[in-house]
């Protein structure tokens, strides 16, 4: 079947009617990002944000006329609103919540989540500022969750930048085996999702709060993820009102907060465990990224960013401290080339940490101890 045209799109939603104006959503301006890849389609529809809530069945509509096109894979639509974000992806928060029309209820603490019925608890990994190692230890958490012989699943929702199809080594897009839910990509025995599965990892994200927000609803609603023990959400980072409601709209049993010592220093780590209290989600605890550096040549520890802050900061906040990850080239390299350090070297110093981490979270979330196969990289 030929990959649906872009001009057959537009003018599939030239006949979708917005309230408001009385006029179509393509000559009203209010078709923003259109992008096509090989079927997958998506887009924004930008909406005066005081009037989100009341647009839901519009972005339906749109969602629904371009799916039933023939050549068309997935549709994902979102409403965005187009105002100045503060820090640059903050959306108002009332209106990214009134979007979400109630189907993820937030469930403090914990439990069998209603939107993802068939997956055991879910874990966020966050971080208080963006290239602090979030994503890294995110795939490596999960990937030394899948070690112990769980059942993981890995949901790339920092759609700003998603890196999860690049480092877990996955192309390529997903397909429908029932035609209508997407299935969830796999590689070292992990299932994963990510925007990045969608559109091209270099395409601008023009997305800002309300969008995030359900792109990420659809990446749990729409995708048939199956029996998980445990799915690993990679947060955007920061503690905006974007990252506020996610965190709230999520039924997450608990989340991580990743942070350089140098981080802590600034307090940033702080204002993720301030954004889960507010919303009732416990933090299970700080991770160190880049805590110190072993020098490849002379073998010698520095800690550059002045190491051990985390653990102090950590007992100062009464969080849990969980561990600390080296600053390491081969850290680097592993998760940047797709085959993170879990499983292509199981057996260095790294990994274990890594497995170490994921097997105290995974006590965190009441997981029972299983001794399942390993997954190496051949
Ligand atoms: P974030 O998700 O916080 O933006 P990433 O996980 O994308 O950060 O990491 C940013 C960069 O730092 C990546 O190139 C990654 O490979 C690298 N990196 C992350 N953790 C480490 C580490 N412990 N040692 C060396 N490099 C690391």
């Amino acid at each position: 079947m030929a990959a649906v045209s872009e001009e057959q799109i537009l003018k599939t939603l030239g006949e979708v009617i917005d309230p408001d104006s009385g006029k179509d959503i393509v000559s009203a301006g209010m078709v923003k990002g259109l992008q096509t890849k090989e079927g997958h389609v998506a887009f924004a529809i930008e909406v005066d944000p005081a009037k989100g809530a009341g647009l839901e069945p519009l972005r339906k509509e749109a969602e629904e006329a371009v799916f039933d096109l023939a050549g068309v894979v997935s549709a994902t639509v979102v409403l965005t609103a187009d105002r100045p974000a503060s820090g640059g992806q903050a959306a108002p928060p009332q209106a990214a919540q009134g979007i979400q029309g109630g189907a993820l209820g937030h469930q403090p603490n914990h439990g069998a989540p209603e939107v993802l019925p068939g997956v055991n608890a879910i874990v966020a990994v966050a971080s208080g500022k963006g290239g602090v190692g979030k994503s890294t230890t995110a795939v490596n958490l999960a990937l030394g969750l899948a070690a112990g012989g769980r059942k993981v699943g890995l949901l790339d929702a920092d759609i700003y930048g998603p890196s999860m199809p690049r480092m877990m080594g996955i192309t390529g897009q997903p397909n429908s085996s029932d035609g209508s839910n997407l299935d969830a990509m796999e590689n070292y025995g992990i299932k994963v999702m990510s925007m990045g599965f969608l559109v091209e990892e270099d395409t601008p994200m023009i997305w800002r709060g309300p969008m995030v927000q359900s792109a990420l609803e659809q990446m749990m609603r729409d995708v048939n993820w199956g029996e998980l023990d445990i799915m690993v959400i990679d947060m955007p980072p920061g503690t905006g009102d974007a990252q506020l409601t996610m965190a709230q709209r999520v039924p997450l049993s608990g989340a991580v907060i990743v942070s350089t010592p140098q981080d802590i220093a600034l307090l940033d780590a702080r204002k993720g465990l301030n954004m889960f209290r507010k919303v009732d989600v416990p933090v299970l605890g700080l991770i160190e990224n880049m805590s110190y550096f072993n020098c490849p040549h002379c073998g010698e520890r520095s800690e550059i960013f002045s190491h051990g802050g985390a653990r102090k900061e950590a007992d100062r906040l009464g969080m849990d401290f969980l561990g600390e990850i080296p600053l390491d080239m081969i850290i680097r390299e592993t998760s940047d080339s797709g085959k993170p350090i879990v499983v292509s070297d199981p057996e260095s110093e790294h990994a274990k940490v890594y497995r170490a981490i994921a097997d105290k979270i995974w006590d965190k979330v009441g997981g029972e101890q299983t001794a399942g196969p390993k997954i190496v990289v051949q």
